[in-house]
């Protein structure tokens, strides 16, 4: 791959044919500012250093590279690598994008933060920054996922942000959303908004990929201390891809390394029934960008369905699309079944309880390890811990086991 394919998106957010600004005129001139403040920041040492100081101090970076040694025995083939995402503050990759974004809602004067939330995980992460900042915060979440994920509602409180339910539609992500939108064109003023992964309008989906490029690059430099050399597989799920981007950026210039992105299969691939855009999806506009995204044959959003809310969304990052039509990165997709296959394997084999999220990505790498060569090295994404899962998991998992004692 050239550099020049790993230099996008282009000064109006253009992967290749996908991104951009599909947004209400009252939000161009602002997400023209947030896009300058943040080139300025970018190329301010003492920016980076107060990042850098946050991630290791406050986050907890870098997250180690772990071999995952008897889950390699058990398979019996390539070595796996776990990039441990799931031991930073909070739980999940989502904090090296939400300090990334507090520190520049800083520098641009804002005091008031919004943000959406599906799960939650978001939705706390950003209210953990908030406080750490003295910064107001608002979540808009949809009223089913409230009550799915009281326990997140109940930490976010804790926190100090105040949870606007939303009961528009679905009741659930998209429909959060549209709500915090909603509320950014009347509030830009004194208002920034923090978007959960990299989606939406430019400069979001670039600037959430650059805060998650630190997981690549410690990879990178972490692999190459163990191993000596880099690694033959990246493995990562994809939601609307913040975690995968993060994870393959660093690499996309290095054609040996193979990528894959793991889309939620959920039920299988039937309409309503999956969260995986690149199988049967098609090229439209959603929520600021466009990209690839499942909606039936007039053009309405299609339902999603997956176990894990984190890749429940019905459109993909815009940079995912490009590097697919690229054939730069192949995208494959796990069901339930298999994520919560996988779940059960790496908790017992490993003593690491996945997110449900990345346990999807573990299913992938379940299903090709064997088949590889004791030699070749795999990398995968642990984006998130398992905590949050628990209870579902134990439904499906320990369910009829439990009736059968
Ligand atoms: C939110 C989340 C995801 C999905 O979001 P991406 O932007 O695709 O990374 C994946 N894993 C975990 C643990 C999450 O919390």
């Amino acid at each position: 791959m050239s550099e020049t394919s790993v230099q996008v998106p282009d000064a109006t957010g253009h992967f290749g044919q996908f991104g951009g600004m599909f947004v209400p005129e009252t939000l161009m001139a602002p997400l023209q500012e947030l896009a300058d403040e943040y080139e300025r920041a970018r190329a301010d040492p003492e920016f980076h250093r107060e990042l850098e100081d946050l991630l290791r101090n406050y986050c907890g970076r870098p997250t180690p590279l772990y071999f995952a040694e008897r889950w390699t025995e058990m398979l019996g083939g390539a070595r796996i690598y776990l990039k441990r995402e799931d031991l930073l503050h909070t739980g999940a990759h989502k904090i090296n994008n939400a300090i990334g974004q507090a520190l520049l809602a800083k520098r641009l004067g804002k005091k008031r933060i919004i943000a959406e939330t599906g799960a939650g995980q978001h939705g706390v992460a950003t209210a953990t920054v908030c406080a750490r900042f003295g910064l107001e915060c608002v979540v808009y979440m949809g009223a089913v996922d409230m009550e799915r994920q009281a326990l997140n509602v109940a930490r976010m409180e804790l926190l100090g942000a105040e949870v606007r339910p939303v009961t528009a539609g679905q009741a659930t992500l998209k429909e959060a959303v549209n709500e915090a939108m909603r509320d950014w064109v009347a509030s830009v003023e004194t208002t920034h908004y923090i978007l959960g992964s990299a989606l939406g309008s430019h400069p979001f989906p670039m600037m959430v990929r650059d805060f998650h490029r630190v997981i690549g690059l410690e990879a990178r430099a972490q692999i190459m201390e163990r191993e000596g050399r880099l690694p033959d597989l990246l493995v990562a799920c994809v939601g609307g891809g913040s975690n995968a981007i993060g994870l393959f950026h660093p690499f996309l210039g290095d054609g040996a390394v193979r990528m894959v992105g793991v889309e939620a299969g959920g039920e299988g691939i039937r309409p309503e029934k999956h969260a995986a855009r690149f199988q049967g999806g098609k090229l439209g506009v959603l929520q600021g960008t466009k990209t690839w995204l499942l909606a039936d044959d007039d053009g309405q959003i299609e339902l999603t369905h997956s176990v894990s809310a984190g890749l429940d969304y019905a459109a993909i990052g815009p940079e995912h699309a490009y590097l697919h039509d690229l054939g730069r990165v192949e995208y494959t997709y796990a069901t339930d079944d298999d994520a919560l296959a996988a779940f059960r394997e790496v908790s017992r084999t490993e003593g690491i309880l996945p997110a449900l999220e990345s346990a999807h990505a573990m299913a992938y790498v379940s299903k090709v390890a064997g088949d590889l060569p004791p030699s070749a090295i795999i990398i995968a994404n642990m984006s998130g811990r398992g905590d949050k899962d628990v209870e579902q998991a134990a439904k499906y998992l320990l369910g009829p086991q439990r009736q059968g004692d």
